[in-house]
């Protein structure tokens, strides 16, 4: 049996670009995951939906704690799940966030979500939606929003 938890990301994919539908759905969704946010000391909720390459989504949200760092963002919930799951191949992220649970501006992932990216994603193709709704978001790249990183390629 192969042992599949050395195997480093793929990172071969060269071009994605999610159509209108893909982003609704994910935009959508992202949405959805707001009602079970877990921002009882910020009150600022997040959603997240992760595309696989294989076309499924995760979701995540942001889950806080009393400790504080023990918190985790939405981004890094729908990662972690995904990886768990044996999924290591990422098209896209979609995030939505706001004070209360209403988007108002784009809630752009954090650095340490960003560097969890960077371990799963190819940062040239892989897309951030930031969105507050359906008809209002932007795309970037993961190195858009990350330029200058560290990544598994560092190492190699
Ligand atoms: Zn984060």
């Amino acid at each position: 049996m192969e042992n599949k938890s050395k195997t480093k990301t793929a990172c071969v994919r060269t071009e994605f670009h999610p159509d209108r539908r893909q982003i609704t759905v994910l935009i959508d969704t992202a949405v959805n995951q707001l009602q079970f946010s877990y921002a009882p000391y910020s009150h600022f909720n997040v959603g997240a939906a992760l595309l696989t390459a294989d076309g499924r989504i995760f979701t995540g949200c942001n889950i806080e704690n009393a400790a504080y760092s023990p918190s985790c963002c939405a981004e890094r919930t729908a990662f972690f799940k995904a990886v768990s799951e044996g999924v290591r191949d990422f098209l896209a992220i979609c995030i939505v966030g706001g004070k209360d649970g209403i988007p108002t501006g784009y809630a752009a992932p954090c650095g340490v979500c960003r560097q969890v990216m960077m371990e799963f994603c190819n940062p040239d193709t892989f897309r951030i939606i930031l969105a507050t709704g359906r008809d209002d978001y932007r795309i970037f790249t993961l190195k858009e929003l990350m330029p200058q990183s560290f990544g598994p390629l560092n190492l190699q």
